[in-house]
C-alpha cells in the first residue's frame, strides 16, 4: 500500500487537494483517475485513505473515508551528521539513513569533505535531498518523513547548543567506545545525535571540538569502512539497540 506524502494542510475537514510534483506523479506516471482511493499521510503521522473525486492539470481532489493515526513514538529519535560525500553515495546515505528510521539529516561541510555546496545551489540541493528522503519514507511506509536540514559547518554543528541526550561521533582512528557498548537512553523525548565523517575522515581539530562540545567518540571496529558503509552500520546499529530494528 504506497502512502503519498502531503501535508497537513492540504486537508481541510474532508477535502483533501494535491498539487505540485506529486499532483504530476499522481497523474502522468499513475494516472489515477476519479473514483480511485489512494492513501496519503502527513508530517502529523496522520494517514488517510481519500476517494479521488477530481483530477487536471492544476489540482487532484479527494474525500476522505477513513482516517488512522501513527503508533507513539517509543523510542529516542535519530539525528544523523553526515558529512556531504561525492555524487550518488550522500544519495545513498540519505535514502538507507530514511529506510533505517532516522528522523532528521544534517549535511555538514568539514575540513576534508571533497565536494562543497556549490554557491547559490545549496536550496536546491538541499531540495533534492529532501525529496531522496521523501520517496524513501514513502517505499519503506514510514509514518513520517526525515527533514533534512540546510547544510551546516561540522563545527558550527559541534557547537551548537541543544537537548541531545547524546552525542557520538565516529571516529576511524580513535581508540573510542565501541558503538555496541555504549549506553543509550531510552525515552521517546530524548535524541541522539550521531556525526559521520567525509571520504577523507575527520581532522583532528574537528575531533577535538566534538569532544570538547560532549561527543562520544564511538569506534565500529578495527576495519576502516567508507564513510555511507559507516552511516549504514552505525544507524543499524543504534536503531538494533534501541529495538526498531531486527
Ligand atoms: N580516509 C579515512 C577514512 C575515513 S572513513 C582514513 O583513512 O583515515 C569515513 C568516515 O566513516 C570516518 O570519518 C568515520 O566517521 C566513519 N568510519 C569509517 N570506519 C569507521 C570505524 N571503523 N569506526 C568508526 N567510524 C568509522
Amino acid at each position: 500500500m504506497p502512502v503519498f506524502f502531503i501535508t497537513a494542510d492540504q486537508i481541510h475537514a474532508n477535502a483533501v487537494t494535491i498539487t505540485g510534483p506529486l499532483l504530476d506523479h499522481l497523474r502522468a506516471s499513475l494516472r489515477v483517475k476519479p473514483g480511485e482511493r489512494i492513501w496519503v499521510g502527513d508530517e502529523r503521522r496522520r494517514r488517510c485513505h481519500i476517494e479521488i473525486t477530481h483530477i487536471d492539470r492544476r489540482a487532484l481532489r479527494g474525500t476522505v473515508l477513513d482516517q488512522r493515526t501513527g503508533p507513539a513514538l517509543t523510542t529516542p529519535r535519530l539525528l544523523v551528521g553526515q558529512a556531504i560525500l561525492k555524487g550518488e553515495r550522500m544519495d545513498w546515505a540519505i535514502q538507507k539513513a530514511t529506510e533505517l528510521g532516522v528522523a532528521a539529516l544534517i549535511p555538514l561541510v568539514s575540513e576534508q569533505t571533497v565536494v562543497r555546496p556549490k554557491q547559490g545551489r545549496a536550496g536546491a540541493q538541499q531540495e533534492r535531498w529532501q525529496r531522496i528522503a521523501l520517496e524513501a519514507a514513502q517505499q519503506s511506509e514510514r509514518w513520517d518523513v526525515p527533514t533534512v536540514a540546510a547544510p551546516s559547518s561540522a563545527m558550527a554543528f559541534f557547537a551548537a547548543p541543544d537537548q541531545t541526550a547524546l552525542k557520538l561521533i565516529l571516529s576511524e582512528r580513535e581508540t573510542g567506545q565501541s558503538l555496541g557498548s555504549v549506553s543509550f537512553p531510552s525515552s521517546p523525548a530524548d535524541t541522539i545525535t550521531l556525526a559521520v565523517g567525509p571520504e577523507g575522515g575527520w581532522r583532528d581539530e574537528e575531533l577535538a571540538e566534538a569532544r570538547a562540545r560532549g561527543f562520544l567518540p564511538v569506534t565500529l571496529g578495527t576495519r576502516i569502512l567508507r564513510a555511507e558503509t559507516a552511516t549504514i552500520a552505525a544507524v543499524s546499529i543504534v536503531q538494533s539497540r534501541l529495538g526498531e530494528l531486527g
